[in-house]
């Protein structure tokens, strides 16, 4: 009886995954999932509809980041403010930065948008270019390949597997990229307005144009004098879209909307902001359906 239970113990233990995979935002979550499949068991720090920006590093995250094999984080200075604590106080010496099981996956990117200069006048600005990469579909196969590298490496068993996955991805996303590309032809040369610049890599990618931000600085909340300048700039210039995102207050964008005629978009910035971006395809889905539509 005793050797049958542990036979049964031993079974169980070689099905569970085999590593265990803390991820910064949902995005990342769902391309681990895609390359790992049922090798990893993923932790997801921030909700999809959370200001990226600012997590508060609780106790919970604190335990989670301690059991993890392997940290995924965005980078390009997204996390600043809440990682560090959060890697520090984990205790755990298998993710420290520079150790194989920490991965920034800003590294395998150019980020755009890096300021000339940085100086705390210009507002609570990325210094290390826009970290919001996400918002470029385009950017996920080559993601989802140092995913598999740096699982590979973690477990080289499966490494054949976690490549094929990445392969897959890439071939089935590339049938989505043509479809949106498609899709978001007509929009070429719009010109519209954001609350944060969170969506340049989107707007860069289809050819739209962002000529303002409802924040009058990165991090400051709006102000009458900068909302003011905006709503004349844009009714000169007949601007007739706003990007909301979805957790600053609509308030000031549905005051510009109503004082324009432009119209206010709830737009999603990751998987999860929006209740039908539930998949990394129907985040992108999501986000050209409703700025085309
Ligand atoms: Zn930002």
């Amino acid at each position: 009886m005793k050797k049958i239970l542990l036979t049964l113990l031993l079974l169980n233990s070689a099905l569970l995954a085999e590593i265990n995979v803390a991820v910064s935002y949902p995005f990342i979550a769902a391309l681990t999932k895609t390359v790992g499949g049922d090798k990893v068991e993923i932790v997801t720090l921030a909700k999809g509809n959370w200001d990226p920006h600012f997590v508060v590093p609780r106790p919970s995250l604190i335990r989670q980041v301690s059991r993890a094999d392997l940290l995924i984080i965005n980078g390009g200075g997204l996390e600043i403010g809440w990682m560090p604590p959060l890697i520090r106080q984990s205790h755990n010496r298998h993710i420290q930065p520079g150790t194989k099981g920490f991965l920034d996956l800003s590294q395998f990117l150019t980020l755009i948008d890096k300021p000339t200069s940085v100086s705390r006048a210009n507002g609570d600005i990325h210094p290390e270019g826009n970290p919001h990469y996400v918002t470029d579909p385009y950017v996920m196969p080559k993601l989802a390949n140092a995913i598999a590298q740096r699982l590979s490496e973690i477990d080289p068993d499966h490494s054949t597997e976690y490549q094929n996955n990445a392969t897959t991805f890439e071939k089935k996303w590339q049938i989505n990229l043509a479809r949106w590309e498609k899709e978001m032809a007509p929009m070429k040369g719009t010109e519209l307005i954001q609350y944060h610049e969170l969506f340049n890599y989107f707007l860069k990618r289809y050819g739209l144009v962002s000529v303002g931000n409802i924040e009058p600085l990165p991090g400051i909340n709006p102000s009458s004098r900068h909302t003011l300048e905006l709503i004349k700039y844009m009714k000169a210039h007949n601007v007739k879209l706003i990007l909301q995102d979805v957790y600053h207050s609509s308030k000031t964008a549905k005051y510009i909307a109503e004082k324009t005629g432009a119209k206010e978009i709830l737009m999603p910035h990751d998987v999860d902001a929006v209740h039908e971006a539930d998949t990394l395809t129907h985040l992108y889905d999501t986000m050209i359906k409703r700025i085309t539509q």
